[in-house]
């Protein structure tokens, strides 16, 4: 069977909790198309950064994000007809202390939207591309190193990757989890 790595944030959950939150704190109204860069919290002023991060850590930002759509039910047919892995980053930039909350509120997300998949699957790192694996889904295009077949999960902070740069580096970008399924399940987007 071949082996597939699939990202968790900005590839199963949707970055509406980071945002939500952050506006939640700063009383705006940001869109996700004002992030400049990875970090949606960079959007925080920084002598309000420190309030920031004390309030954020009170949070599991799961509670706040929203799940793509047709994800939980193409990853359980990927599931009968490959190996499929979790592999997420939990290291919190901005508290590190924060990390090991992080860690357990992946692992318990995991457990209760995708119980079919085994928790010896899950994988939390941050250097991603020390693993080789034959498919790897993920909205970092440094995390799809080392992977044969490589899609880049399109994403606010991904946007200014080029055609080319892509094609050099052998990697398709998908805009949804159907196009996932026609490529690894031969099923057609209705
Ligand atoms: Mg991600």
């Amino acid at each position: 069977m071949k082996k597939i790595m699939i990202d968790i944030d900005d590839v199963i959950s949707d970055y509406s909790g980071y945002l939500g939150l952050v506006n939640e704190f700063l009383k705006t109204d940001y869109k996700i198309e004002d992030v400049r860069g990875y970090y949606i919290q960079d959007l925080v002023p920084e002598n309000q950064k420190e309030d920031f991060i004390q309030f954020f850590v009170t949070q599991n930002i799961y509670d706040h994000s929203s799940i793509f759509p047709d994800c939980i039910e193409i990853i359980k047919k990927l599931n009968e007809r490959y190996d499929v892995y979790i592999c997420s980053a939990y290291v919190f930039r901005d508290n590190l202390e924060y990390s090991a909350d992080s860690l357990k509120y992946k692992f318990q997300f995991l457990t209760k939207n995708l119980p079919f998949l085994d928790p010896h699957n899950f994988m939390f790192l941050t250097k991603k591309e020390i693993l080789n694996c034959d498919i790897k889904i993920d909205d970092k295009i440094e995390n799809l190193r080392n992977a044969e077949t490589k899609l880049l999960f399109n994403a606010y902070h991904n946007q200014s990757i080029s055609e080319e740069e892509l094609k050099a580096q052998n990697v398709i970008r998908i805009n949804n989890w159907l196009e996932i399924a026609q490529i690894l399940l031969n099923e057609e987007i209705n």
